[in-house]
């Protein structure tokens, strides 16, 4: 019987964790566990996961899944999950490549050949869009996201709001879908307000429209306005993402593959969301291999709308800690091809396990320089003019 006989993980720039899952017969599979800022306390929970399952054959990825779930009394919430997450995507690499295709056809196979994407402009403080806007366009994309608003506060002056529609409408004007992420940063008094005056400018979604603990003023407002709400990255398994659905509060729903309980749970999420009219939206933010893994489910889940990528992102910019000079959503990887979007698409990936090779030396080489040199990421800590806490 083949067993899994190391697992090792990865921190590596701009603020990434890999997993890497061997098996006794000589099979790597890669994972994803990145858990923005928070890399220290996944590292920990991966720590566990070793310990617990070394020996374990890997083939039984939903035992495997069940036990670290169940096993230790305490179970969900974001870092638990992410280390889960990363450990469950590994080991579907490994199933694929042992069996010689891709994940998606252990799924049930393909309903598309091609997978819509979208890409992020703008950055924390949104700025000149339109040339960010300009510059996915060229990369091959036809719709992106960006950030709403700056920092608020729980009632603002209304101002703040115009300059956001302004901005969506410039990039509406060339042409682009745009979906605009409120990122939980405004209260229902403001959201509401956002929310109908960006309807002129037909956004994609708004995203995080409030803050993840609020599912009966997210249905509220889901009420109020005709555009798409979208939310989940916040969301860890099927059982968070429930009062949403049954409270008709989100037309789209976005879990993290590296957050929400890897390629098994994004699987069952999609399922369970498009039992409520539901569109499948992964976030995807952060590595390539979560990308891959979301690509997976995106080949073969009915409900798939469209797919975040990080390529170019304001948070892949850490040239001046970084040896590797902005490592990107490419760098890691030794077949970077895959990953080309044109006419908004990315092809499907058809080379079996998740479908990306990983150029290992490098990963090894950052991760080293990582260790050493640089501080874990962390996002900011922003305070309003009277000093006291804002949401990032
Ligand atoms: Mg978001």
């Amino acid at each position: 019987m083949s067993t899994i006989s190391k697992i090792e993980k990865f921190r590596v720039p701009p603020r990434w964790l890999f997993v890497r899952v061997e098996t006794s017969d000589g099979i790597v599979g890669w994972g994803e566990s990145t858990l923005e800022g928070h890399t220290e306390a996944v590292e920990g929970a991966i720590q566990d996961l070793t310990e617990r399952f070394i020996g374990a054959d890997p083939s039984n990825i939903e035992d495997i899944w069940q036990t670290a779930y169940m096993g230790r009394f305490y179970r969900g919430g974001p870092v638990l999950m992410s280390a889960l997450s990363g450990l469950d995507i590994a080991l579907w690499d490994i199933k694929g490549k042992k069996l010689g295709v891709p994940v998606w056809q252990l799924l049930g196979g393909k309903l598309r050949d091609r997978v819509k994407v979208y890409g992020w402009i703008g950055g924390d403080n949104p700025s000149d869009v339109v040339a960010a806007a300009l510059e996915r366009k060229e990369q091959g994309f036809t719709a992106v996201k960006m950030n709403g608003t700056d920092a608020a506060s729980w009632i603002d002056s209304p101002d703040i709001l115009r300059g956001t529609v302004d901005r969506v409408k410039q990039v509406r004007q060339i042409g682009m879908d745009v979906g605009v992420d409120f990122h939980g940063r405004l209260h229902k008094g403001m959201a509401k307000q956002l929310a109908r005056l960006l309807e002129q400018c037909q956004p994609l979604f708004i995203e995080e429209p409030l803050l993840p603990t609020q599912p009966e003023e997210i249905a509220d407002l889901s009420n109020a306005v005709s555009t798409p709400i979208a939310l989940g990255e916040r969301l860890y398994t099927r059982h968070d993402f429930r009062p949403y659905l049954e409270r008709r509060a989100i037309d789209i729903a976005q879990p993290d593959v590296a957050h929400c309980g890897g390629i098994s749970e994004l699987q069952r999420i999609a399922s369970l969301t498009a039992t409520y009219d539901v569109a499948l939206a992964p976030h995807c933010p952060i590595g390539p291999i979560a990308l891959a893994a979301c690509m997976q489910v995106a080949t073969s889940a009915p409900n798939f709308t469209i797919q975040e990528m990080s390529w170019g992102i304001h948070y892949n910019r850490t040239s001046d800690q970084d040896p590797l000079g902005n490592a990107d959503l490419h760098t890691y990887m030794a077949n970077p091809e895959v990953f080309t979007v044109k006419n908004g698409h990315l092809e499907i990936l058809t080379q079996p396990g998740i479908g990306i090779e990983i150029n290992e030396d490098r990963v090894r080489q950052a991760a080293k320089y990582c260790l050493e040199n640089m501080s874990p990421w962390r996002n900011p800590l922003w305070r309003g003019d009277d000093g006291s806490l804002r949401e990032w």
